[in-house]
C-alpha cells in the first residue's frame, strides 16, 4: 500500500510541470513586426540607399565607415506624399535659392546623403571623399561651389572693367581694338558660364562650361595668328571661317549624340591649343614684333633702317600674364579636398586668376599704343 502510495506521488511530482503549464494561459503572440510607415522619410530612405548604391556612396558602404540610412528622415517632408514620389519637382519646404538653382528632391537627396556619409566618415577620422565625381562641398544659398561661383564673377569681372574702353577703341577704329574686344567678349561669355556651372552643376550649364572654354581657346590662337602675322583683312576673314569650322568640328566631335562627352580629348585639344597659342605669342612678342622704326614700336630690337622685327613692349606684361595664370593652373593637379568644405585647388586657381587677367590688360594697353603709334606714322609717311 505504501509502495502504492509513494510512486504515485512520484508521477504526480514528474507531471506537475507538464500540468501547471497545461493550465496556465497560453503566452500571447509575438507583436507583429512594425510596419514601415509609407511616408516621406521611407521614400526618402530608399531613395538615398538606391542612389548611393549606384554612385559614389556605395563604395562607401563597404568601408565600415557609415550607414547611408542616416538621412533617413533628414529629407523634406514633400518630397514624398503617402509614397508618392515628388522627385523632379521642388518641393514645398525649398527656399527660394534651391528653387532658382534648379534643385530637386533626388539632388537634394544625393546631397544629404554625401553630407551624412562625410559626418560618418569625420567621426571615423577618415579623409573625405569624392562623390558623384565631385568633392563634398558645403551648399550655400543653395549654390555648389560657392567659392569658385564668386571667383569666376570676380574673372568676368575683370574683363568686363575693360569692355568699355576696349569698345571705345574698337569704334575709333584703332588698330587690333576689335580682336582684343573680341576676346573679352568670348572670356566674360566662358565667366558666366563657369559662375552657373559653379552654382550648380547641371547637365546644361556643364556643356556651356565646356563650350565657353572651348570657345575662348579656338579664339585665342586665332588672335595670335592675326596679330603675329598681320594677315590682309580677306585673309584674316578666311582665317575666321577655318578656325569657325574647326571649333565646330572639335565640339560636335566632343559631344556625340547619345554618348558620353570625350573629356580626355577635349582636354587634350585644348592643351595644343594652348600651346600653339603660347608658342606665336611668345615668339612674336620676343622676336617676331614687327615694327615701322626704331623706337617708334617702342623697344624694336632688332632690323635696321624703319622696319623690321624685334620685341614689343608690353612683351613683360604678356609673359607674366602667361606664367602666373599657367603656375596657379598647375595647383590644380594637386586635387586636394576642400579646406573647410568650401575651398579646393580650383577654387584657388579662380580666385588668383583675376591678378594674371590685370597683366594681360596691361600688355593690351601697350598693344593699343603701339599700334596707334605705327598707324600714326604709316599715316605721316604716306
Ligand atoms: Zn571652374
Amino acid at each position: 500500500m505504501v509502495r502504492r502510495v509513494v510512486s504515485l506521488l512520484s508521477l504526480l511530482l514528474l507531471f506537475l510541470p507538464t500540468l501547471a503549464v497545461a493550465t496556465a494561459e497560453p503566452p500571447p503572440p509575438p507583436p507583429p513586426p512594425p510596419k514601415k510607415p509609407q511616408n516621406y522619410a521611407w521614400v526618402m530612405d530608399v531613395c538615398v540607399r538606391h542612389d548611393c548604391f549606384k554612385t559614389g556612396c556605395a563604395s562607401l558602404r563597404d568601408s565600415n565607415t557609415g550607414n547611408v540610412t542616416t538621412t533617413a528622415g533628414a529629407c523634406v517632408s514633400s518630397c514624398a506624399d503617402g509614397g508618392t514620389s515628388l522627385n523632379g519637382t521642388s518641393p514645398r519646404e525649398f527656399d527660394a535659392a534651391l528653387r532658382v538653382l534648379r534643385w530637386d528632391c533626388a539632388s537634394d537627396c544625393k546631397y544629404r546623403c554625401m553630407t551624412a556619409v562625410e559626418r560618418a566618415r569625420r567621426r571615423e577620422g577618415l579623409e573625405p571623399k569624392k562623390y558623384y565625381g565631385k568633392w563634398p562641398f558645403a551648399r550655400v544659398l543653395g549654390t555648389q561651389e560657392i567659392v569658385s561661383a564668386v571667383a569666376s564673377v570676380a574673372n568676368g569681372g575683370a574683363h568686363a572693367w575693360r569692355l568699355p574702353t576696349l569698345t571705345r577703341a574698337a569704334k575709333r577704329r584703332m588698330r587690333f581694338a576689335a580682336l582684343w574686344l573680341g576676346f573679352t567678349l568670348v572670356n566674360i561669355n566662358a565667366w558666366i558660364w563657369s559662375v552657373l556651372f559653379h552654382c550648380r552643376e547641371l547637365p546644361f550649364t556643364h556643356y556651356m562650361d565646356y563650350l565657353g572654354v572651348n570657345i575662348v581657346f579656338f579664339y585665342a590662337l586665332y588672335a595670335a595668328f592675326v596679330r603675329a602675322f598681320e594677315p590682309s583683312a580677306r585673309r584674316a576673314a578666311a582665317l575666321a571661317v577655318a578656325f569657325v569650322a574647326a571649333a565646330v568640328a572639335h565640339v560636335r566631335h566632343v559631344n556625340p549624340p547619345r554618348q558620353r562627352y570625350r573629356y580626355e580629348y577635349n582636354m587634350r585639344a585644348m592643351f595644343a591649343l594652348i600651346g600653339a597659342f603660347w608658342v606665336v605669342m611668345l615668339w612674336w612678342a620676343f622676336r617676331g614684333f614687327r615694327f615701322r622704326s626704331r623706337g617708334g614700336g617702342g623697344g624694336g630690337g632688332g632690323g635696321g633702317g624703319g622696319r623690321g622685327r624685334g620685341r614689343h613692349p608690353g612683351r613683360r606684361w604678356l609673359l607674366a600674364f602667361g606664367a602666373t595664370f599657367h603656375v596657379a593652373a598647375l595647383g590644380e593637379v594637386f586635387d586636394y579636398p576642400p579646406a573647410y568644405h568650401l575651398v579646393d585647388s580650383h577654387a584657388v586657381w579662380h580666385c588668383v586668376t583675376p591678378g594674371c587677367i590685370w597683366f594681360w590688360y596691361l600688355f593690351v594697353k601697350e598693344d593699343l599704343k603701339v599700334a596707334q603709334t605705327a598707324t600714326a606714322k604709316a599715316k605721316k609717311n604716306n
